[in-house]
């Protein structure tokens, strides 16, 4: 076990009420650093400005978060009550509501910020194969299509391609036909741009259609949804296993004939917001760290995974030090983000609205690659922040194994932030196929199967966006490690003599 140096002796709280000791300034650290010529901060095992009641307050936030299951508790009341909650549908305000009536419950600081949302609808849709067979073939249409034309199906013999490459060599072909995009998924950031672009692509052309391969590594005859560019022909994602069987049929010459009705529109914009649940700091309250997740989920998903593990998780945060009486000299603020999925208005907003205080906030972690066993943070920063972010991951949380600092990865919903120049990162979690979890679906097959290690073909993909983003994916005990695993980093860079250097 590593022992917790205080580098300098006293100083005196001042945080009265609750007496929160944080007891060597960064600047004292990196005095006594460069004086011995070494790097910036202290290296484990050595010297640490990390003080006994910071490793106390660490300890202590471990035990409670690992005591109660009130995250999962409250994510399977949302999911399984209110159901999926896609932007501009009165599920999502009602899940908002009761968030913000419960934190209040709670005895939390909570307010709601304004933000307007589109409203995308997908209505009546479906799929048929007429030829060389009859059969259903299950879609799901995209974020932001639009319908078939005339409010009728219509139908037309398929055009298959593996990539936009295949499509411009044979984009002669592709007049009047649905185009089907069957792409490999390599990893979701490679592959996710045919479900953006395979419309508006098509559509120059003179495709009428367009079906995109679900984005996913596995499928179990699951349709994946998601937001797509503009385009004037719609679009819909279809299984994995019938995008494969379109290839096969069209290298045997077979003539593939498609018909595709669907209602999707546009209406107009409407007012949600963001639920803002808040610690006021003690000493320096302008000053902030910023966390979250996302609110909003697809309609044909209970976005338990994707992402209301991770909104939840940020509540529990505040819940947590508040039960603890822990009070952080800068104010903590987590946000329930809305809208990240199809337009991503609750962060754009919170971006512009909080502008004045990008310089005031020192950090900003998203939680949206889902709440399974934590190992750290990714995050964009300068070295010297790195440096300190990595030492408090190493001294606070190497413990519960979750104290990496690796990657520079952060989600959409702090993206704006660190357009603004705030350290932004994410919390980076484990494939479910890792550990002996109730949620593994690989626990069966042994170590040759989750052994994966690349995090980009993790079965979150094989969920995500999907029917089956269901809340038993989800593991009590891991979402107690992300919601401890994000308080103790929150908390920490709340808590250090200074914001974290730019
Ligand atoms: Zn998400």
């Amino acid at each position: 076990m590593d022992q917790i140096f205080d580098a300098r002796p006293f100083r005196p709280p001042a945080c009265a009420m609750v007496g929160v000791l944080y007891v060597l300034s960064l600047a004292a650290s990196v005095a006594l650093a460069t004086s011995r010529g070494d790097s910036v901060l202290a290296l484990p095992g050595s010297e640490s400005w990390i003080s006994a009641k910071a490793k106390r307050d660490a300890d202590a936030i471990i035990k409670e978060a690992f005591s109660s299951s009130t995250v999962y508790d409250r994510l399977a009341y949302i999911t399984d009550t209110f159901g999926p909650r896609l932007s501009g549908s009165s599920a999502l305000e009602s899940a908002l509501d009761w968030a913000k009536d419960q934190a209040q419950k709670d005895g939390l600081k909570v307010y709601e910020e304004e933000v307007k949302i589109p409203s995308w609808v997908r209505g009546r849709e479906y799929a048929s194969l007429l030829s060389p067979r009859t059969k259903n073939i299950r879609i799901i249409g995209l974020g932001g299509s639009i319908s078939t034309p005339d409010g009728k199906p219509l139908v037309a013999k398929a055009l298959v391609v593996n990539s936009f490459d295949e499509l411009e060599k044979i984009n002669h072909q592709a007049e009047g036909r649905i185009v089907v995009f069957n792409p490999d998924f390599v990893d979701y950031d490679t592959t996710v741009p045919y479900r953006a672009f395979a419309a508006s692509t098509a559509e120059k052309y003179g495709a009428v259609a367009v079906l995109v391969r679900s984005i996913s590594p596995y499928g179990l005859q699951t349709v994946h949804a998601g937001v797509m560019n503009d385009a004037g022909i719609p679009a819909a994602a279809i299984t994995l296993e019938d995008a494969k069987m379109f290839e096969r049929m069209q290298n045997r010459n077979q003539d593939i004939v498609i018909e595709l009705y669907m209602e999707a529109h546009t209406l107009p914009d409407r007012l949600s917001r963001n639920v803002i649940i808040e610690m006021e700091g003690c000493e320096k309250p302008q000053e902030l760290v910023v966390f979250g997740g996302h609110m909003d989920s697809w309609d044909n998903a209970d976005g338990a995974m994707d992402d209301g593990g991770g909104a939840f998780i940020s509540w529990e945060v505040i819940r947590l030090l508040k039960v603890l009486g822990l009070k952080p000299k800068r104010t903590l603020r987590a946000i329930l983000f809305v809208n990240e999925e199809n337009g991503s208005k609750g962060a754009i907003s919170y971006a512009n609205k909080h502008q004045h205080e990008a310089n005031l906030t020192s950090l900003a972690i998203e939680s949206d690659a889902g709440t399974f066993t934590p190992y750290g943070i990714s995050v964009t920063s300068s070295k010297k922040a790195r440096a300190i972010l990595t030492h408090i991951g190493q001294r606070l949380l190497s413990g519960i194994g979750s104290g990496n600092v690796s990657g520079t990865e952060y989600g959409e919903d702090v993206s704006y932030l660190a357009d603004q120049g705030v350290p932004a990162g994410s919390l980076q979690v484990l494939d479910p196929r890792y550990g002996d979890y109730a949620n593994n679906p690989c626990r069966a097959f042994g170590d040759g199967v989750s052994g994966e290690t690349d995090p980009m073909k993790s079965a979150y993909f094989w969920y995500h966006h999907t029917e089956a983003d269901t809340i038993d994916k989800l593991d009590p005990e891991q979402l107690q490690h992300c919601a401890a695993t994000m308080a103790i980093w929150t908390y920490t860079v709340a808590n250090l003599d200074s914001l974290l250097p730019r």
